[in-house]
This record gives C-alpha cells, sequence and structure tokens, in this order.
C-alpha cells in the first residue's frame, strides 16, 4: 500500500500526477491518495472578498484563520475543484476514482482546538471561532471496503470533529494518519520543491537521506509550510511506516520517482 499526498501549491502538474497514478493502477499497485488546495483556496477567497489570514500560534507554527465563512469557501475548493478535478482526471484515464472528503463516513476524525493562542503584532490573543482540529481516527474499514471494491480513495480535508462540526486539518499530517492507520509501506508527499532543501530555494541543496532516528535535526532547515510535512514524516515514522518520501509534484512520473529513491527519502 502507498500512501500519496498531493499538494496544493503553485506549479503542481495534476496531469503528470494522474498519468503516472493510472501507470501505477495497471501495474497493480494499491494506492491512497490525499490532496490538498492551498493556492487555489486564496484565490478564491480573495476573489470573494474574503482574503486568506494566517496566523501563528504561540509555539511558531502558521495556519490559516478557519473562521466559518473560511470553511465554506475552503470546502468549495477542497471538495469542489480540487476533489473533482482529480477524480475526472484519474476517470479520464480509466481509473474508477471516488471523492471523499475527511468528513464522509467519519473518515477522518478528531478534536476540534477550542481555544487557539496565537500572536499577532507581539500580543496573544485567544481565538475561539476557530474550524480548526486534528486527525486522531482514521476509518481504516471504510478505506479498506473501497479498495475492496476496486476504487482509488481520494481525500480531502476537512474532518470532522468528535462533536460532529467540519475541521480544517493539514493535509500532511492527515496522510501521515492515513497510512499509519492502513499500515503503507511508503507514503509520498509532492510539492512543488524538490524534497527538503538544506537553503531553500536552492534546490541544489537537496537533502537525499534522512535516518528516521535524526529527523528531529531536521525540523530547524524547514521553514513553516515544510514543517508540517516533516512533523507529518516523523509521525508516520513512529507509527510504523517504512519510509516517506517527499518528491517533486512539478515533473514526469512523479510517483515513480520518488518510488525510485529520487526527492528526499526518509527512513531506512
Ligand atoms: P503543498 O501545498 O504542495 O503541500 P506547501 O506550500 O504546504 O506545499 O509546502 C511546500 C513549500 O514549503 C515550498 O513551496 C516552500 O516554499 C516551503 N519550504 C519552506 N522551507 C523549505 C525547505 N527547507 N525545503 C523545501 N521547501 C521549503
Amino acid at each position: 500500500m502507498i500512501v500519496i499526498k498531493i499538494g496544493g501549491s503553485e506549479g503542481i502538474n495534476y496531469d503528470l500526477i494522474a498519468d503516472d497514478l493510472a501507470a501505477l493502477v495497471k501495474e497493480g499497485q494499491p494506492l491512497v491518495l490525499v490532496h490538498g488546495g492551498s493556492a487555489l483556496t486564496n484565490q478564491v477567497a480573495e476573489q470573494l472578498g474574503h482574503p486568506p489570514k494566517f496566523v501563528t500560534s504561540v509555539s511558531g507554527y502558521s495556519s490559516r484563520r478557519t473562521d466559518r465563512r473560511t470553511l465554506e469557501i475552503f470546502e468549495m475548493v477542497y471538495c469542489g475543484q480540487m476533489n473533482k478535478g482529480l477524480v475526472e482526471r484519474l476517470q479520464r484515464r480509466g481509473v474508477n476514482a471516488i471523492g471523499l472528503s475527511g468528513l464522509d463516513g467519519q473518515l477522518w476524525q478528531g478534536p476540534r482546538k477550542d481555544a487557539i493562542k496565537i500572536v499577532e503584532n507581539g500580543k496573544r490573543l485567544v481565538l475561539r471561532d476557530d474550524y480548526t482540529g486534528k486527525v486522531e481516527r482514521v476509518n481504516s474499514k471504510l478505506l479498506l471496503g473501497l479498495l475492496d471494491m476496486g476504487l482509488l480513495p481520494v481525500l480531502t480535508p476537512p474532518a470532522v470533529s468528535y462533536e460532529g462540526e467540519a475541521i480544517n486539518v493539514d493535509g500532511d499530517r492527515a496522510a501521515a494518519a492515513t497510512a499509519a492507520a492502513l499500515q503503507a509501506e511508503t507514503l509520498i508527499i509532492l510539492s512543488n520543491v524538490p524534497g527538503l532543501l538544506a537553503k531553500f530555494p536552492d534546490e541544489s541543496t537537496l537533502i537525499r537521506h534522512i535516518p528516521a532516528a535524526n529527523i528531529d535535526q531536521f525540523m530547524s532547515v524547514a521553514e513553516d509550510r515544510m514543517k508540517k510535512k516533516v512533523m507529518g514524516a516523523q509521525e508516520a515514522l513512529a507509527q510504523g511506516i517504512g519510509r516517506v518520501v517527499f518528491a517533486d509534484g512539478r515533473v514526469a512520473h512523479p510517483i515513480h520517482r520518488a518510488l525510485a529513491g529520487e526527492g528526499t527519502v526518509i527512513g531506512k
């Protein structure tokens, strides 16, 4: 089993990814996909007059401010254009994909953060109307059932809280939880960079291999958005996933390349 997270940043080539996915499916490789949609969400939010806001937690992590309106826009883009765009690309290539959000069938369940402590202009603030949280439980029975029926699951945030609310969750970490629940051999995280760069944005400084035991040392190399991926990788490895590969989602055959060890391989 391979779990593949497809990023939502600018430059990712969804057609080339779909070509490669169709080839893997023909080879008989069981797959589950998770995708993002941040760049398009930012664009649509601007167009709808509710521009994106990012907040920084007291521990230094940045995340999307998700008020109720943002959650609605987030769902339009992630569950709408991004999810259906990928499902259509796969259907066009003869792959029977099925798109689901983490809300559907309690696929991804977890706690909603009841209060978010942030720092804004040097001041500490507490937000209580934010719809964010994290994935603690994965409905692997549902996923295995879909795979058994010959369907390729294409998963997207939001997740569902224990109270049944839609919650924005980090896609990389949701993919890590999914890989762990399915005991996947490999988690591939495709983005618009060749992998983890020692000196971002210099692509010649690609870090090719990180032994699982050393991952902590690399946390400081990654800036905010990449930090979530490193955290996801760490969580996946801690739960028994053999390896995590950060790879380039802009090139031809991105998944075959990642499987061949191109990118940043974390693990054994
Ligand atoms: P996606 O939406 O594709 O999952 P993100 O935008 O969340 O991707 O994260 C990828 C981004 O992380 C890159 O485009 C880059 O701007 C940023 N980044 C920060 N630090 C690093 C680093 N050390 N190596 C690679 N990318 C980094």
